[in-house]
């Protein structure tokens, strides 16, 4: 057996749900354990970094023969929850698919990468710098990335999260904000003495509608498409025959590369203070409760261009796109590394049926080798 699959199998077979997202869930140490095991053996020099309690980022580097330019390769080891799977953590080979939690999302793309870094250190690097990040927490609020940033840098980073092998070079951001509105509690006969708060937020979405409508309307970006938002989550009201005193909106605004996170308030604030302005009893208010930027890649950065080579030297065409999901190439980015998605396809992330495609974890591999050996 190929040894990135004896690696992608080992990786299944380990439960490493995301702790925060399913309260109570195994977490990454004990895959973390096996990673730095496997890193040490494959002979890196191999850094354990606790990010929290039971949930170590680890990260294994290759140093050239001659100074050169460095490259990231990061993948994150936690997975979503199992609901609904009947053996999760048994990986099954079927079809040139290999099945199992996190198979797609994204162990398929970490084992590719370790085991790149398994040929390169084999070979020995000519020049620059190969760090193999295995990060925690992605699914959740990517303190893994976080922690990882303020330590490491590079030229270049590659994500091997999952894009059919096609070279994603921005991927959309996003931003939650939740409003109250104020009304007055009034005995339900008695309209004169009270103020309706979920009518007026009524007044509130529609006025989010029309900009969301606005929105999807814009120039899209060539990757990404267009901004956009949705009323995620509403509740208000005490009971049938009063007033109600109060009503909130939760609300989420996707993001495209060249808006700022800080769209989504600016505009809620807007329509507060025009509706305001309409009535002096309408009061509301609204905060910016969690917030992750858009992200494109410099057009022209010599990271994508050169990946695209090896591909294309492997025999597979390049395709360059946006991916709409957040990545923790925004945050590599962020932190001034200029990164890219690329990793192997299969199906059924976040799912109760998921699966790699195992030739594109190898091919992943394989690109993965020669995109280091051109890049450093
Ligand atoms: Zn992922």
């Amino acid at each position: 057996m190929d040894p990135a699959i004896r690696l992608l199998r080992d990786l299944v077979a380990i439960d490493s749900v995301n702790p925060t997202l399913v309260p109570g869930a195994a977490g990454e140490q004990q895959i973390a354990d096996t990673i730095a095991a496997h890193m040490r053996r494959i002979g890196l020099d191999v850094a354990v970094e606790i990010v929290a309690p039971g949930r170590p980022n680890v990260v294994g580097v290759i140093e050239g023969r001659a100074k050169g330019r460095s490259l990231i390769l990061c993948g994150h080891t936690d997975t979503v929850g199992v609901a609904g799977m009947r053996d999760p953590f048994t990986p099954v080979e079927r079809d040139g698919r290999l099945y199992g939690r996190g198979s797609q999302d994204m162990k398929g793309g970490v084992a590719a990468m370790i085991d790149a870094a398994r040929v390169v250190a084999e070979r020995g690097l000519d020049r620059g710098r190969v760090i193999v990040a295995a990060v925690v927490d992605e699914e959740h609020s990517s303190i893994g990335a976080d922690a990882l940033v303020r330590t490491w840098r590079a030229d270049g980073a590659i994500v091997t999260e999952p894009t059919d092998l096609a070279i994603a070079i921005a991927h959309k951001g996003f931003a939650w904000v939740q409003i109250d509105v104020h009304g007055r509690a009034a005995h339900g006969s008695r309209p004169r003495d009270g103020q309706d708060a979920i009518l007026r937020l009524g007044r509130v979405l529609g006025k989010l509608e029309a900009l969301d409508t606005a929105l999807q309307r814009a120039a899209p970006h060539a990757l990404v498409g267009t901004g956009s938002l949705h009323a995620s989550i509403i509740e208000g009201g005490r009971e049938l025959s009063s007033y109600p005193d109060r009503a909130r909106l939760q609300m989420e605004r996707r993001i495209r590369p060249g808006e700022p996170e800080s769209a989504a308030i600016t505009e809620v604030k807007a329509i507060i203070d025009a509706l305001s302005d309409d009535d002096p009893t309408f009061r509301a208010e609204a905060r910016a409760t969690f917030s992750r930027p858009a992200y494109e890649v410099p057009a022209g950065h010599d990271l994508p261009i050169t990946l695209a080579a090896a591909l294309e030297t492997a025999g597979t065409a390049a395709r360059t796109v946006g991916a709409s999901f957040w990545a923790d190439s925004a945050v590599l980015g962020g932190a001034g590394t200029p990164s890219v998605l690329f990793g192997p396809g299969g199906a059924g992330l976040h799912s109760s049926e998921e699966f790699v495609i195992v030739e594109e974890v190898l091919r992943c591999r394989d690109v993965l080798v020669d995109t280091a050996r051109r890049f450093c």
